[in-house]
């Protein structure tokens, strides 16, 4: 199975699987101890711990509306297995595209891709490259957004970030760049949750009174719901932890149901207040 299907008031969601990713499980899971994070998941003999690379359908009105694109396809053999890349397509290019054929669409039908931010493993399966090596949209009828503080932030170039951020996903696309909190498609909301980087947004789905928020790389996994379980990876983590400290309010106060991109085993599930902090209810594995 690639995919989870869950509705939203009357909108019909898909959690689609873009495959896999192993990164750090060290850098995963930043100043936690290694002998906290292996209990909750096993780290291989490269100390690389399994990330899927979930992305977000949702059927609406106003057209299909798919957050983040998983990694793509573009990457060299070297890439591929420094990150443990898993994504390669059985019928279509990626694995991404096979689990949208899956639930019953095709890449043209798509008519918006919203990026939760611009790094290589939400935004990779933005564009492929064509026989001639030209960059395409894969999604060549939607209209692409992302903040546009992150695509200024993307195109830094500055030595910290730029390994994750890959100009061939993002320079030959025209943004439609949304500034602080938006609303492009009725009930579609950007919301940003900065930390991780500075203009990271989660999107949350609102239909007739329910809410579904994808969290991007805020809470990657459900191991990360625990407020300090923060990624080496996040270049502002004492905003990142503001940010769930707000994202975790509303979603106890209005009973949101959350989708994990990166959890290999959970794809949603709901919080509820925990001796200390929050606990995860309702988890659904993929499926
Ligand atoms: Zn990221």
């Amino acid at each position: 199975m690639t995919h989870t299907t869950f509705r939203v008031g009357h909108l019909t969601c898909h959690a689609l699987e873009g495959g896999r990713q192993h990164l750090d499980g060290g850098a995963m899971f930043g100043v936690v101890p290694k002998p906290l994070w292996e209990r909750r998941i096993a780290p291989d003999a490269r100390n690389r711990i399994p990330l899927a690379l979930r992305c977000l359908l949702i059927e609406h009105d106003a057209g299909l509306v798919l957050v983040d694109s998983g990694a793509g396809n573009k990457e060299s053999a070297k890439f591929v297995d420094i990150y443990g890349l898993e994504n390669a397509g059985a019928g279509g290019r990626t694995a991404l595209e096979d689990a949208l054929a899956e639930v019953g669409h095709r890449p043209e039908d798509v008519a918006w891709v919203i990026n939760t931010h611009l790094h290589f493993d939400h935004a990779g399966g933005n564009t492929w490259r064509d026989g001639s090596g030209a960059l395409r949209p894969v999604f060549p009828n939607a209209r692409y957004v992302v903040q546009q503080g992150e695509l200024e932030f993307a195109r830094l170039r500055n030595e910290r970030i730029q390994a994750s951020y890959l100009p061939h996903n993002f320079e030959s696309i025209d943004f439609l760049a949304v500034r602080g909190e938006a609303e492009p498609v009725p009930g579609i909301r950007c919301v940003p949750t900065p930390g991780h980087v500075p203009w990271h947004q989660s999107i949350l789905v609102e239909s007739a009174g329910e809410r579904a928020c994808f969290l991007g790389d805020l809470v990657p996994t459900t191991h990360h719901l625990p407020l300090v379980w923060i990624m080496g990876y996040d270049v502002e983590p004492l905003r990142t932890l503001e940010s769930r400290r707000a994202v975790y309010a509303r979603a106890l106060a209005e009973n949101w149901l959350l989708v994990f991109e990166h959890d290999p085993e959970v794809a949603l599930g709901r919080l509820a207040p925990a001796d200390r902090g929050v606990a995860l209810v309702e988890p659904r594995a993929i499926g």
